[in-house]
């Protein structure tokens, strides 16, 4: 199956029961059964079936079931949202006194989720940019995982996958990929050696930005070392699927992180179109991203530009697509604001991934409770701006932003 023809049938076929030809919302928080020997069967993990939407339903289960598909990952776990995703890929495996290799450029959320994580005794070592080398380096005997964003948000700088992911297996720690603003679309991270991958389902994969949800999947393929990693003894008996079982059984369920029916149909149906959608986004990006650059009066970030120090990684791992984001510096704050009051379409929001191009300046946002070194180490600059592409036709986004850049630089109306 081809990619866009797997969005719509691969794990999937409607609903056989009714024959509708989507999962239907299973808005019921409880499932009554016929015995209490079923419902305790249930329970233990000795018949199929559901309880309780805490711990499954079938609406999340026909969305869990097509994105693992999607990443070619042997399970996948759906999330109240992409920080719970990331939280719950992270506490699943680590304990008081381990460490974790980071980037320093990561989503403003994750930063802030590593130093919450300092209270209960988890440290995290950033580097500048996650690298076979920055791994070899500041690898310790506590060092349990590294974790990166594969096209990072707002910084815009790309992982190598396939570098990191060995580097991380010779420390024995597993890669853990955060693939939001890549999407399965430009690649699959586990093809290239990553042992979990965390999306926000909030951005690409809903797509028209109506619902929050993350997802955890996992390729199966780390073997999880049981002096190293507490807990995995009694999952030991889960085979390849320990991890997932182990989330299910544990921290996920406990901490009750369980997405809501609603919004896995929504997802799965935002699902559905991706690929249509990042055809579109990423040509449109490019073409906007060339703009910036032949104009000249702004500075463009894009990793698909010849100019990117990453083009050569975009285009052997990412199948030459940079994704939907941009970042531009205007120059000063005073010009940036400038130019983000004057756009006529793009809506001014802290949002990703949808459908309509979206627009915010990071310093006084995301970054507002960051120092100025990490706002630095992530590409926030005072006159930076970030764009989230949308899918409006290209001349009109160019025609705004050229119009907007020239009200910024007179000063005027
Ligand atoms: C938005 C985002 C998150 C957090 O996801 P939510 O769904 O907002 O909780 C994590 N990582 C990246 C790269 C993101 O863009």
């Amino acid at each position: 199956m081809n990619f866009n023809t797997a969005l719509l049938h691969q794990s999937f076929g409607g609903d056989k029961s009714s024959g509708a030809t989507l999962a239907p919302i299973c808005q019921s928080s409880a499932f009554a059964h016929e015995s209490a020997e079923k419902l305790e069967a249930i329970f233990n993990s000795k018949a199929p079936g559901y309880a309780y939407t805490r711990i499954s339903n079938p609406t999340v289960d026909s969305f869990e079931r097509r994105i693992a598909a999607l990443e070619k990952g042997i399970g996948a776990v759906a999330c109240s949202s992409g920080m719970a995703a990331v939280t719950m890929s992270l506490l699943n495996i680590l304990q008081s006194g381990d460490e974790v290799i980071a980037g320093s450029a990561l989503f403003g959320g994750t930063i802030d989720l590593f130093g919450d994580l300092e209270a209960f005794g988890i440290k995290t070592v950033f580097t500048e940019e996650v690298t076979a080398e920055s791994v070899s380096r500041l690898a310790t005997d506590k060092t349990r995982a590294v974790f990166t964003e594969l096209i990072g948000n707002p910084k815009l700088n790309v992982t190598d996958v396939r570098a990191v992911s060995e580097a991380a297996h010779k420390i024995g720690v597993p890669l853990i990929v955060d693939s939001t603003t890549a999407t399965p679309y430009l690649i699959n991270p586990f093809d290239h050696g990553a042992d979990i991958v965390v999306h926000s389902s909030s951005k690409y994969i809903n797509g028209s930005g109506n619902a929050i949800s993350g997802v955890i999947i996992d390729s199966g393929n780390f073997k999880w070392d049981c002096s190293r990693y507490r807990g995995f003894e009694e999952y030991k008996k889960f085979g390849r699927l320990a991890y997932i079982a182990k989330l299910r059984n544990g921290i996920w369920r406990n901490m009750g992180a369980c997405l809501a029916p609603m919004n896995a149909f929504l997802n799965s149906i935002g699902l559905e179109t991706l690929g249509l959608r990042m055809e579109r986004l990423c040509d449109n990006s490019k073409m906007l991203a060339e703009f910036f650059e032949a104009d000249g009066r702004v500075k463009v970030n894009y990793p698909a530009l010849r100019s990117s120090p990453y083009y050569e990684l975009v285009d052997s791992q990412l199948k030459g697509m940079g994704g939907a984001i941009i970042t531009i510096r205007a120059g000063s704050r005073e010009k940036a604001f400038k130019l983000i009051n004057s756009l006529k379409y793009a809506s001014i929001a802290t949002n990703i991934g949808d459908v309509r191009t979206l627009v915010i300046h990071p310093a006084s946002t995301i970054y507002t409770h960051s120092t100025e070194e990490q706002r630095v180490n992530a590409g926030v600059f005072d006159d930076t701006i970030r764009i989230s592409v949308g899918i409006e036709d290209i001349d009109d986004l160019i025609a705004d932003f050229k119009n907007a850049i020239d009200k910024s630089e007179n000063g005027g109306n």
